[in-house]
C-alpha cells in the first residue's frame, strides 16, 4: 500500500518538472535539445555517441539522432568520428552550446531547491539518488555515474596530466574526466 504523502510527493515531482521544461520553450532550443546539451556537457570521451545519449534519456536511437542533427544544424554541437568504434559517431559541444547552458533553466530550478532545502539539501539528495538507483534497475538501465564512483577508476597511477587510469579500457584519465558521467561506468561496492 503506497501513503498518501508518497502519492503527494511523486505529483509534486511530476508537476515541478512539468514546470520546468515549461522554462526550456522559449529561445531555439526545444526541451529534447536541452537533455542533449546536458548530457554531452557532463559525459566523458567515451559516452558522447547517439546510443550513449539514447541510453542515458531512455530513448530511440532514431528519437536522439534526430535532436542531434538538429543540434549540429543549429551551430550548438559538432560530430566526428569514434576512436573507439569506426562504425559510430561523437558529438562535441561548440562554444555556443557552452554559452547557452550557463542560461540553462535547470539553474533556476536548483536555485529553487536550495532556498527550500536549506540544510536539509545533502539528505533530500541522497534520497533522490536511492529514487534515482531504483528506478535505473526498474527498467534495467545503465547508471551513467560518475567516473570516480567507478569500480574501475584507479587514482594516481600515472604521471602527466591525466594521472588517473581506467582500469576497463586501459585509458588515461584527468582530474575532469574523473567527475564525468560514463557510459561504462559501475558502481563501487559500498
Ligand atoms: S573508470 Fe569507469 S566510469 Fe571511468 S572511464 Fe572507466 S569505465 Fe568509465
Amino acid at each position: 500500500m503506497i501513503s498518501g504523502k508518497a502519492i503527494e510527493a511523486a505529483r509534486l515531482l511530476d508537476r515541478l518538472q512539468r514546470l520546468a521544461r515549461a522554462g526550456e520553450l522559449a529561445g531555439d532550443l526545444n526541451p529534447a535539445q536541452w537533455d542533449a546539451l546536458r548530457y554531452l556537457a557532463r559525459a566523458n570521451r567515451f559516452s558522447r555517441t547517439p546510443a550513449a545519449l539514447a541510453d542515458y534519456l531512455a530513448s530511440t536511437r532514431g528519437t536522439v539522432s534526430r535532436t542531434l542533427a538538429s543540434l549540429e544544424a543549429k551551430g550548438y554541437v559538432r560530430r566526428a568520428g569514434n576512436l573507439r568504434d569506426g562504425r559510430s559517431v561523437e558529438f562535441t559541444l561548440t562554444k555556443k552550446a557552452a554559452d547557452t547552458l550557463k542560461q540553462d533553466p535547470l539553474l533556476l530550478v536548483a536555485k529553487d531547491i536550495e532556498k527550500a532545502a536549506g540544510r536539509g539539501l545533502p539528505d533530500i539528495l541522497e534520497s533522490l539518488r536511492e529514487m534515482l538507483r531504483t528506478a535505473i534497475a526498474r527498467n534495467e538501465g545503465r547508471a551513467f555515474g560518475i567516473c570516480v564512483s567507478c569500480r574501475y577508476f584507479r587514482a594516481n597511477q600515472r604521471m602527466g596530466p591525466s594521472p588517473h587510469h581506467c582500469a576497463l579500457l586501459d585509458q588515461p584519465l584527468s582530474d575532469a574526466d574523473s567527475e564525468a558521467i560514463c557510459v561504462e561506468q559501475e558502481p563501487r561496492a559500498a
